[in-house]
């Protein structure tokens, strides 16, 4: 019996919906699979607590998060506090802190979802975008002077260290590797911004050469828009910066039918801190407490931080559980045109779970 020790994070919005339904389909993998268990501590981090404490988590909180073999994370935002003290106090503060410095997002069509792409078949899009998660354009380097004046300066500086590039860099090759196409794509902007992108063009190539049966080419940032709506197959692993990615990826979850389906996992490739992953939706006011949040994202999220602890088995059934759902419109909630709520969409999964789980049995 392998037991986990597993933190989860609501965080905001419906964060706070989402994350318990992920606990649910987790002990219902593990309960059904008998070598599997997972001991839960929650942590009610986020806006209310801010409300409270005047911090998002507590100053020792990142300790608390050491001992875990991984985080189940919500959303952070709250409509009362500005969106950069959210980020920053909760999310990014756990990112930086346990330099889970990988962020990886899958997408795919999957079964019984229509994406918007009208000549692009299931098969053509099938994804994992790498973004860069500790530097670049998120580092927080930057300052305002003059606040209010004329003269008011404002800047955010962009830091990329050749250590950051070569690491992200290295993570996507060999993730590229293990894919079945082993193809790599690597996007910049090295034609507007001569420095620090034309570095990520030279750390590419060098990089490149210990994966020779890599196939790679690279692409502009704003080509690959175009590229992802155009020509979806062309593409199959993608890496670029932590701002590049950010837009890609919500371009990329849109493109594949929702917002609320699109799974992420936050990593540290060297396993010194617990890996954290997470909807890459966020809090969603506009449908908070009302039930209907999609739960697939958050689903899908497990099936990364089951696969990340090494327990493929698992991340296999989940997955095909959520495939089994996806496939039947009853189940599909609003966002995706449908009428189920984020309960029924849950208990399918376990149902599907236990299911399986009775067929093996017998
Ligand atoms: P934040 O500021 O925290 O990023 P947001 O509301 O600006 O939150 P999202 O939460 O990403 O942004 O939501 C964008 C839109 O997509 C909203 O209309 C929301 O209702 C919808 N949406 C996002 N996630 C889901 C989900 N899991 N289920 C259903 N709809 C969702």
């Amino acid at each position: 019996m392998k037991t986990y020790k597993i933190a989860t994070i609501p965080g905001d919005g419906i964060g706070k919906e989402v994350v318990p339904a992920g606990r649910i389909v987790m002990e219902a993998v593990a309960s059904s699979q008998g070598d599997l268990r997972f001991e839960f501590e929650n942590f009610d981090w986020g806006g209310d607590y801010y409300r409270q404490h005047g911090v998002m988590m507590p100053e020792d909180g990142l300790d608390a998060l050491r001992g875990k073999d991984a985080i189940l994370f919500g959303s952070a935002g709250d409509a009362n506090i500005p969106d950069h003290i959210t980020l920053w106090g909760l999310r990014l503060k756990i990112c930086q802190g346990l330099d889970q410095y990988a962020n990886v997002r899958p997408t795919r069509i999957l079964p019984g979802i229509d994406g918007p792409l009208k000549r692009c078949a299931p098969e053509d899009l099938d994804w994992v975008i790498v973004r860069e998660n500790s530097e670049g354009e998120y580092s927080g380097v930057g300052g305002r002077v003059h606040q209010g004046h004329p003269i008011e300066a404002a800047t955010d500086v962009s830091i990329m260290t050749r250590v950051g590039v070569e690491r992200i860099l290295r993570f996507a090759f060999r993730l590229a590797q293990s894919r079945p196409r082993k193809q790599l794509t690597v996007i910049t902007k090295s034609n507007a911004q001569r420095h620090a992108m034309v570095m990520w063009d030279e750390v590419a190539a060098q990089v490149a050469r210990e994966f020779p049966d890599v196939a790679w080419d690279k692409e502009l940032v704003d080509a690959a828009t175009a590229r992802m709506v155009n020509r979806p197959r062309t593409l199959d692993t993608i890496v670029a910066t932590n701002l590049h990615a950010d837009i890609l990826s919500d371009l990329a979850a849109a493109l594949a039918g929702s917002l609320g389906i699109a799974p992420t996992g936050n990593i540290d490739p060297e396993r010194r801190y617990p890996s954290m992953f997470e909807p890459i939706h966020g809090s969603a006011f506009d449908i908070m407490g009302k039930g209907w949040a999609n739960p697939v994202g958050t689903f899908w999220s497990v099936v990364m931080l089951l696969e990340h602890l090494g327990e493929a088995a698992a991340a296999r059934r989940v997955m095909a559980a959520i495939e089994a759902v996806t496939a039947d419109p009853a189940l599909h909630t609003r966002d995706l045109g449908g009428q189920a709520g984020t309960d029924d969409v849950t208990r399918a999964v376990c149902a599907h779970l236990a299911r399986h789980d009775a067929a093996r049995a017998a």
